[in-house]
């Protein structure tokens, strides 16, 4: 029987991924100096970007986590849960909302609507991947890693049915 492991071909290799968000560091650290925001991760797949996106970043800033449910195996459900919240009082604070990926763009648009109800000053959205050919939303994405073609990617934080988070690199299934 043949290992999921066996079909999975590289997208982007630990070492590209270490240099993109450190450029993605260098751009939010210019534009928020002085302004003490902060991340937002949308667990559980951002979890690594959040951890080395914040290592790249110069200035003082705060964080915290958020976790939804939307998807089932290789498919959005269409309804998005909300697992746990923020804990921090976000009011008159610049967010920036940290993702794995935006696909359909339903969990995104979900999260931002929700944060805007905690009154912060502003909301930007860091993405490690982006799918343009199938996200549907109408507000601009700040910061992007890297656009991909509409496939399947695991690792770097990203799971197969909750599996292959811990590889260092980006990959798509064959
Ligand atoms: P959206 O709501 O934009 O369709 O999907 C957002 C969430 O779906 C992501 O945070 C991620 O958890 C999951 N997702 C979407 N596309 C992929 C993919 O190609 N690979 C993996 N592992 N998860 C994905």
């Amino acid at each position: 029987m043949r290992n999921i492991t066996d079909n999975l071909e590289l997208l982007y290799s630990a070492s590209e991924i270490r240099k993109r968000i450190k450029t993605l560091g260098a751009l939010i650290s210019k534009k928020y100096d002085k302004k003490d925001p902060i991340f937002i991760g949308v667990l559980n797949g951002s979890f690594i970007f959040m951890a080395d996106l914040l290592r790249s970043i110069s200035i003082e800033c705060e964080m915290d986590f958020i976790k939804v449910r939307s998807y089932s195996g290789q498919k959005s459900s269409g309804t998005i849960q909300l697992l746990k919240d923020i804990s921090a009082d976000v009011k008159d604070r610049d967010i920036i909302l940290v993702e794995d990926i935006i696909d359909t763009g339903l969990t995104i648009k979900f999260l931002r609507n929700r944060l805007f109800g905690s009154s912060p000053k502003s909301i930007a959205i860091a993405t490690l991947l982006f799918k343009p050919s199938v996200a549907e939303i109408d507000f601009d994405i700040d910061y992007i890693g890297f656009e991909i073609p509409q496939e399947y990617v695991v690792g770097y934080g990203l799971d197969y049915e909750q599996k292959l988070r811990h590889l260092d690199g980006l990959y798509c299934i064959k």
